[in-house]
């Protein structure tokens, strides 16, 4: 089920289903999947910007994050069921990914932030297998971690860069990856760190 907010497709579905009924499903395919978290903010820059609104259209999926969503959903009078925070997306992930031992990359953040992060996720997570982390502060075209990802075969890889560079990341190397959960996650490593 989807609903449709100025040209961008959004899942219309519980959380619970996003995971049981896609996202699970597609891991344990090894079937590789961009998935967008979208507020209003990213629908309005996708509204703007081209080259962005060409990103995003590369996604499997977009999912309701923020409240701005579901109002304007009601708005239209296609209501979407209920706003998937992408920050619980991603921390949910991280505890599937420990119990099913699949392994997780995470790109962004300042190289602090970043090593404060895997810190404290492996405080959280201590089955955890992290494949490998890098920080946010990298030309797009620095080959280094994608080469790193092709090596390592991560199942998940959280990029937090923001909008709209972890998109950018994102769809300039989906093509040349087999396998893989990607999700831009913003902010969500500072909150994290600490
Ligand atoms: N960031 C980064 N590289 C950059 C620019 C930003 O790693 O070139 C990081 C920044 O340190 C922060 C995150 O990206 O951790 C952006 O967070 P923000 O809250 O701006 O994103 P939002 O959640 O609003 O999309």
């Amino acid at each position: 089920d989807f609903v449709t907010i100025m040209d961008m497709k959004f899942l219309n579905i519980s959380k619970n289903d996003l995971f049981q009924d896609i996202i699970y499903p597609r891991l344990h395919n090894n079937e590789k999947t961009y998935l967008v978290t979208a507020n209003p903010e990213i629908v309005m820059l996708a509204k703007e910007k081209r080259d962005f609104r060409d990103m995003v259209s590369r996604a499997d999926y977009i999912v309701p994050d923020g409240t701005g969503i579901v109002i304007a959903s009601k708005i239209i009078k296609q209501p979407i069921e209920e706003r998937i925070p992408g920050f619980e997306i991603m921390t949910e992930l991280i505890g599937y990914a420990e119990e099913n031992q699949l392994s997780c990359y995470f790109i962004g953040a300042e190289e602090q932030v970043n090593r404060r992060f895997i810190t404290k996720i492996k405080e959280l997570h201590p089955n955890l297998l992290v494949a490998g982390s890098h920080h946010g502060f990298f030309d797009l075209n620095d080959r280094h971690i994608v080469d790193s990802i092709k090596r390592t075969e991560p199942d998940l890889v959280f990029v937090a860069l923001g909008a709209p560079r972890q998109d950018a990341w994102i769809t300039k190397y989906y093509d040349e990856l087999d396998k893989g959960l990607f999700m831009g996650v913003g902010g969500s490593f500072d909150v994290i760190a600490g």
